[in-house]
């Protein structure tokens, strides 16, 4: 699944756990269920074909987690950063491979990684309208919480 959707649902779980930690768990966890869900992907060893998207997805991922860090309430924004982070982990094996050569996974996990995945080619331009659903929602539940926040310390 693209990163750009990993983002969001690591904000929404760091809205529901207020614990730094467990948001990083937690938001660890949800990339686990949202790779097994129906998704976007070409497979192992088809670098040249999902790269480029990759790369576009990195970026809109970054700037999808900058976005949802300024919506956060003060007091919110170490846990919806903490489950941002524990969304996007389990990719790094992607990202180590790329860069450096190996994944900074045990091999057992990066198995169990690659095969939980739920992938087709066709779903892309479905996945991408995901992502900036769940980025637009994540923005607005995190603005609307972060004017709650303020009102009630104000009353
Ligand atoms: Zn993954």
């Amino acid at each position: 699944m693209i990163i750009s959707s990993h983002v969001p649902a690591g904000a929404f779980v760091g809205m529901a756990v207020r614990s730094p930690t467990a948001a990083l768990a937690a938001g660890f966890v949800s990339h686990l269920v949202m790779d097994a869900m129906p998704h976007w992907g070409t497979g192992p060893n088809t670098e040249s074909e999902w790269l480029p998207i990759a790369r576009r997805d990195g970026v809109a991922g970054l700037a999808a987690i900058a976005l949802l860090a300024a919506s956060a309430p003060a007091d919110r924004r170490l846990a919806v950063l903490a489950g941002m982070t524990g969304a996007c982990l389990p990719d790094t094996d992607k990202v180590g491979r790329y860069f450096v050569g190996s994944s900074p996974w045990p091999s057992r996990f990066d198995r169990f990684h690659e095969r939980i995945q739920n992938e087709t080619r066709d779903r892309l331009p479905r996945e991408i309208a995901t992502a900036a659903t769940l980025i637009a929602a994540g923005v607005f539940f995190l603005r609307r919480l972060a004017v709650s926040t303020r009102s009630g310390a104000s009353a």
